[in-house]
């Protein structure tokens, strides 16, 4: 908007400009008329007194008579002379207001003035220029003149008198010219011209002397001129626009300097010159400020309207922006500002809605938050959550205490700060578990704190997911067990010991009962031999026990030995089955065997492999009713051998099958049928096959049969150095 009126005024200005140089010109090229007509006035006013002074000069009757008059000096003359410039000659021309006849010398000796007879004007220079001659005139400047009883400023112009008969010079006669006559002369004339035209109005001339007087009854007081004006260096006898003239006005002007030193000068002041075009000026002035109030007015309501209710929406859209939610804009138009400001406070009103809403559901999460933190980080266990690379993101406060690092020494770090202990194999198949399966990882770990110590931990690690089933990453509780473990060392020791210990004392009652059965003096009666076979029953069944106890120690302490070779696993088979023929007879049981006639040699513990065969076939005799079906199968399958022993017996009931392979578990329906069994036998060689890389399950139905499977590589067994052999 101020850019658009600064062009206009700007546009403005230059025309006005423009027409303000055209009009000076016009000015200035009227002035020069004017002055060529006023200079023309002046030479012709100037020419005509000439003229008239010589005509006076030239008349025979003052040549005469003053010749007269220089030779007798007679006073009638004189008076006749003076009576005749009187009544004929001033007459002639009006402005003259004298007419002086002075001898060679320069005394007047006739006069329109008799005062004015005996004068010496020998001094005045132009009376004595010598360059005049017969039919010129002299002018004299306009000068401070005192003759004819008047003072004042005149022109005086000078003939030569001269002899009629010779031509000699006798005297000359001077006429006076009153300096008012011709200014008034070039003024009439000037009111003339200008009279009827307004441009030419203010338009004034003058003439400045040779001395640079102004001569103009302005400046004339009586008989001296009082202004002086160095025209000649300010117009320089030609034309000039703002220049400052002679009373401080600034003019337009222009000076035409006359042959006899005179310059002619007509001016005007600026402001008259420019008059016309300073009432466009005004015009414009008047137009501008129209424009500028038009456009004020325009702005005015362009920011009511428009700009302030933009403004009021822009700074509350940028509140809203920054957070603050009162908000409301109050646009009362009813244009499109007006539905805009509605929307707008209809959008801001919701905002505010869902923007509580919102705060009052981060402050709930955040509290629920805060308890969760707080209950994680009090909790015992350590627990720690790690990105999918296993960065650490949060560490608990037991996870310090655990691992002696702090919470800044662990977040960015790995769980490998207080890891590394175990076999690379382990860490492999925790790492696929939880990343490629995606499944828990569950197992006990050995781990170094900070100090250095090893400890012993129980590890679950859980993967995260998003909500688009992604993983991100991992939460990781430990429990230390180190304790817990110590303490189960002490307590399998302490087995170890104990089933050690018994089995001298039982070796011994053996002993004596085999020599009471064998050796016994007197023959022992029925009842006796019936006591002592309960004896020795017992005492047997005592013996499998404190074996089972020292096998269950010694596998747990790790402390058993594996001695392997290769073996015929079909022949081993087959002589546990040997040793149970007479079991197998009794129940009159089916024994089948499907062998693999290509099962090659397999590396193995002998007495450990009896072991598990042992304990799998006594089972499967143990618990199958007469003329039962056990079947025996040793087949390969790829790199492993698949043993399978599967029997149409009692059957586990389903309820009880997760806890076959614990410690001392026997089910129900074993219990009531077989009293004999401490439930250790599966434990042992579920233990020793695992250890030997291989698996053992079973599925099994109640009263229908259970059929056991293990698979172990055909590479065989793991020689493991220790300090016992299992007891058989
Ligand atoms: P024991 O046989 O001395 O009781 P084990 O550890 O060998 O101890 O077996 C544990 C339990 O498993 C048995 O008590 C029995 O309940 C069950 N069991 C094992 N084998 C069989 C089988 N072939 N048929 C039915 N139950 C069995």
């Amino acid at each position: 908007m101020i850019c658009i009126l600064l062009f206009v005024a700007g546009a403005t200005y230059l025309i006005f400009a423009g027409q303000r140089d055209q009009i000076t010109q016009e000015v200035l090229s009227e002035l020069v008329l004017m002055n060529n007509i006023e200079q023309n006035v002046l030479s012709q006013q100037i020419e005509n007194f000439q003229r008239r002074t010589i005509d006076f000069s030239s008349d025979g009757f003052i040549r005469d008579m003053a010749k007269e008059i220089i030779a007798t000096k007679n006073k009638k003359d004189i008076e006749l002379l003076n009576l005749h410039l009187r009544k004929n000659k001033l007459p002639l021309e009006p402005n003259i207001y004298g007419i002086n006849i002075l001898d060679e010398k320069g005394t007047i000796i006739a006069s329109t003035d008799d005062g004015e007879i005996g004068r010496d004007e020998s001094k005045d220079a132009y009376y004595t220029r010598s360059e005049l001659s017969y039919g010129t005139a002299f002018v004299s400047d306009f000068e401070s003149m005192n003759h004819f009883k008047k003072n004042v400023v005149a022109l005086a112009f000078v003939a030569p008198l001269t002899d009629k008969q010779t031509g000699e010079r006798i005297g000359g006669l001077m006429s006076f010219v009153e300096a008012d006559q011709v200014v008034s002369a070039l003024n009439q004339q000037e009111k003339l011209l200008t009279g009827t035209e307004e441009a030419l109005e203010s338009m004034r001339t003058f003439v400045v002397s040779k001395d640079d007087f102004v001569v103009s009854g302005q400046y004339m007081d009586g008989a001296s001129l009082t202004k002086k004006v160095a025209i000649g260096s300010i117009l320089q006898c030609g034309r000039k626009v703002g220049y400052t003239n002679a009373e401080g006005v600034v003019s337009v002007g222009v000076a035409s300097c006359m042959d006899n030193g005179w310059t002619v000068v007509t001016e005007k002041s600026q402001a008259d010159a420019l008059a016309p075009i300073m009432d466009t000026g005004t015009n414009i002035m008047y137009l501008m400020a129209t424009l500028l109030l038009l456009i004020l007015i325009i702005m005015y309501l362009l920011n009511r309207n428009i700009v302030d209710p933009i403004e009021l929406l822009s700074r509350s859209a940028k509140k809203i922006g920054e957070g603050d939610m009162e908000v409301y804009t109050d646009i009362a138009s009813h244009d499109e500002l007006g539905d805009l400001s509605i929307a707008f406070n209809e959008m801001a009103l919701r905002l505010r809605n869902s923007h509580r809403f919102l705060a009052a559901r981060i402050r709930e999460v955040t509290e629920n938050f805060e308890k969760f933190k707080l209950a994680v980080e009090a909790a015992s266990d350590h627990i720690i959550i790690t990105d999918k690379d296993g960065f650490i993101l949060y560490a608990n406060r037991s996870a310090e205490m655990i691992t002696g690092y702090t919470q800044q020494e662990m977040i960015g770090n790995r769980p490998s700060l207080w890891g590394k202990q175990m076999p690379t194999e382990f860490y492999r198949n925790m790492w696929r578990t939880i990343k490629e399966e995606k499944k828990i990882f569950t197992g006990e770990i050995t781990n170094k704190r900070k100090n250095g110590q090893l400890y012993i931990a129980e590890i679950h690690i859980a993967p995260l997911f998003d909500e688009q089933g992604e993983l991100y990453g991992f939460v990781g509780l430990e429990r230390d067990i180190t304790r817990q473990k110590e303490i189960d060392t002490a307590k399998t020791e302490f087995v170890s010991i104990a089933s050690h210990q018994l089995r001298t004392p039982l070796t011994i009652i053996n002993w004596y009962i085999e020599m009471l059965e064998t050796t016994a003096g007197a023959p022992l009666s029925d009842k006796q031999k019936e006591y002592l076979s309960e004896i020795d029953r017992a005492s047997h069944r005592m013996i499998e026990l404190v074996n089972a106890l020292l096998n269950v120690s010694r596998i747990d302490l790790g402390t058993f030995m594996v001695d392997i070779e290769p073996l015929d696993f079909a022949l081993a088979m087959d002589d546990v089955l040997k040793d149970l023929g007479p079991q197998i007879a009794k129940k009159k049981l089916r024994i089948a065997k499907e062998y693999d006639a290509q099962l090659p040699q397999i590396s193995a513990d002998p007495k450990l492999l009896r072991m598990i065969f042992q304990n799998l076939l006594t089972n499967a005799v143990k618990y199958t009713p007469d003329e039962g079906t056990v079947t025996v199968g040793l087949k390969k399958q790829d790199r492993r051998v698949r043993i399978t022993v599967a029997d149409t017996g009692i059957g586990i009931p389903k309820e009880q099958q997760a806890k076959i392979f614990e410690k001392f578990f026997r089910a129900d329906n074993a219990r009531i049928k077989e009293p004999d069994g401490n439930g250790l036998g599966l434990y042992i060689i579920k233990s020793l096959i695992e250890h030997s890389g291989g698996t053992i399950a079973f599925t099994s139905k109640e009263d229908a049969g259970t059929t056991f499977v293990i698979e172990m590589p055909l590479i065989g067994m793991k020689k493991k150095e220790g300090t016992r052999p299992l007891a058989v």
